[in-house]
């Protein structure tokens, strides 16, 4: 990437600060993205992962700052969108004294930008950042597991949809199949069958569908034959990008909603969804929960607090389902609407 195609990314985003640090002492790299503060000071995680090229890793600082703007716009918080990447492999690279470098940096900010887990980046490693500031959410402990928080609001992201197709929010009696039995998806599937679902799983990890199979009488089936199966909703909990021109015609299902992340491969998939009359609960709107965890533990609040503000999503999303209805425009671009307008009337 020549400084002219850089230029070019910024120009797409438009963050409103770009840092690039190096600390030749420790050999941290780290690119933080501040993406708008409109709304509040930034806020996202810090993702520690080996980009082949720097350019990669300033192209995902950028979309994933500009995500969480979106997210938190939505979900009604205090604070504008940021991102933080680390380059390097966390298996090699990571070690105390990186980290506490990486933790003064954030200290600079002095809570304009304020950062937690992400992928590469765990409890234990915010428990060794906490020594050198106060500015990381998740870190003063009023969970020791965010995705019991997210898995919630997906319950109640679920419920929306089905008052919204089916004309009753109730789960009993529903059917749904999840995808990944993972941090999410193990408790996703512990809510449900508490509720009277019935739940078909698939995951890649024998262990993790053992678990639920045993625990809550999940059905299990292979990891492509969970596209195709007849139920009322499908939960995608595992990968990003599965919502593409080669699964869609697959489904059979009335409803997506679960917690992964970039569910859509392309926006234009989350219209195709809209086309075949699949309700889309929007990837960043349903999976909020762990998010406004994260803000509780940041400000001092509760769990049982976090828990009551992630019930919120039902109502949200119930809203976008109807301008969604009303205006006949897909879901995900109802919700990418009011974030855009949230962040313009406060700037
Ligand atoms: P996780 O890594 O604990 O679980 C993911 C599970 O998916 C694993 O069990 C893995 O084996 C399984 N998996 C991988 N490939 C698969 C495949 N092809 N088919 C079926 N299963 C497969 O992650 P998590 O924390 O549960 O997060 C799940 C998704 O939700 C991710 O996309 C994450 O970004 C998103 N998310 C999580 C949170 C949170 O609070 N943890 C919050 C917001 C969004």
């Amino acid at each position: 990437m020549n400084i002219a195609q850089a230029h070019d990314l910024l120009e797409q985003y438009k963050p409103e600060e770009v840092h690039y640090f190096y600390d030749p002492t420790t050999k941290l790299k780290a690119i933080i993205v501040i993406h708008s503060t409109a709304l509040g000071p930034a806020t996202g995680g810090t993702r520690f992962f080996s980009y082949p090229q720097w350019e990669l890793a300033l192209e995902d600082a950028l979309r994933l700052a500009q995500a969480m703007s979106y997210k938190n716009a939505l979900a009604e918080l205090p604070f504008g969108g940021g991102k933080a990447v680390i380059l390097g492999d966390p298996k090699r690279d990571k070690h105390p004294k990186l980290l506490r470098a990486y933790a003064r940096l954030i200290h600079q900010f002095n809570g304009r930008f304020t950062t937690g887990e992400d992928v590469g980046i765990g409890p234990e490693d915010l428990r060794e950042m906490m020594q050198e500031t106060r500015f990381l959410a998740g870190a003063q402990g009023i969970t020791h597991d965010l995705s019991q928080v997210t898995a919630h609001g997906v319950l109640h992201g679920l419920r929306a949809a089905f008052q919204s197709v089916l004309g009753s929010d109730a789960p009993q009696g529903r059917t749904i199949a999840v995808q990944g039995a993972g941090k999410v998806g193990y408790h996703l599937i512990r809510l449900l069958t508490e509720a009277g679902a019935r739940v078909t799983v698939s995951d890649v990890d024998a262990r993790a569908l053992e678990r639920v199979r045993r625990e809550f009488g999940a059905q299990v089936v292979e990891p492509n034959a969970i596209y195709a199966l007849e139920c009322d909703a499908f939960a995608p909990c595992a990968l990003g990008g599965i919502i593409n021109d080669q699964t869609i015609p697959l489904l059979n299902c009335k409803i997506v909603a679960g917690s992964a992340n970039n569910q859509l491969k392309e926006p234009r998939h989350g219209d195709r969804l809209h086309e075949f009359d699949i309700l889309y609960a929007p990837d960043y709107v349903i999976n909020a929960g762990g998010l406004i965890a994260g803000v509780q533990d940041l400000i001092g609040g509760s769990l049982e607090r976090a828990l009551k503000d992630t019930e919120k999503i039902y109502d949200r999303l119930l809203k976008i389902f109807e301008i969604s209805r009303r205006e006949g425009l897909a879901p995900h671009r109802v919700a990418d609407r009011i974030a855009e307008e949230r962040l313009c009337k406060r700037q």
